[in-house]
């Protein structure tokens, strides 16, 4: 199987290119935030949980999202394989998730980040926030917790998975496209 961990801080444009992946290489593409906003909309108890968390600009914590992860992948039986976007976001999710793959006799094919300079991503955020109705995309103040969140916690991750020889940086500057193209250069390798 292909698993692939699409990385990169809030922002980068992980959604946007996980779409066009997961057709271009049949994987499925399960994206923690959409599970969660999607939660929020249809008010489960998994939503409310969630909530308070994401309002602020928070991380979920660990037990709840990696328990929803499981049972996203359990959904899933027969497939290529997966794109996670949005997990892990902590190194104790990283763990959990190697764990959970190699009891099924799987593993990370890859981390593969997006690399976009901070300043130009609050931006972006601002004007997703414009059309987005996503609430988290709207207040300077979240945005930047935010990114405190991927700097003291998510970061990390790029060192966890150069120890094992799977980490692919993308320039995550330039048009759509482009960017398609490059990381597709590092997909067809995984
Ligand atoms: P972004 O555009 O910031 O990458 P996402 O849509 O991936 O946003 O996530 C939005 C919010 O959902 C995060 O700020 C966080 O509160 C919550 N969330 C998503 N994935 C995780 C995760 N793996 N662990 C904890 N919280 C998460």
């Amino acid at each position: 199987m292909k698993n692939i961990v699409l990385f990169g801080p809030p922002g980068a444009g992980k959604g946007t290119q996980a779409i066009l992946l997961k057709d271009k290489y049949n994987l499925v593409h399960i994206s923690t935030g959409d599970v969660f906003r999607y939660n929020i909309r249809n008010k489960t108890e998994l939503g409310k949980l969630a909530k308070s968390y994401m309002d602020n600009g928070d991380l979920v914590p660990d037990n709840v999202t990696i328990d929803m992860l499981k049972a996203e992948v359990e959904k899933n039986n027969n497939v290529s394989g997966f794109i996670f976007d949005g997990f892990p976001r902590t190194e104790s999710q990283a763990v959990e998730l190697d764990t959970f793959l190699t009891e099924k006799d799987d593993s990370i094919s890859g981390m593969v980040a997006l690399e976009v300079p901070e300043n130009l991503l609050v931006n972006r955020i601002l004007l997703r926030g414009e059309t987005s109705g996503r609430t988290d995309d709207q207040d300077e103040v979240k945005i930047r917790n935010r990114f405190k969140e991927y700097n003291e916690k998510t970061a990390v991750l790029q060192k966890y998975y150069e120890k094992q020889n799977k980490f692919y940086g993308v320039d995550g500057v330039g048009s759509i496209e482009d960017i398609t193209k490059r990381l597709q250069q590092v997909f067809d390798k995984l």
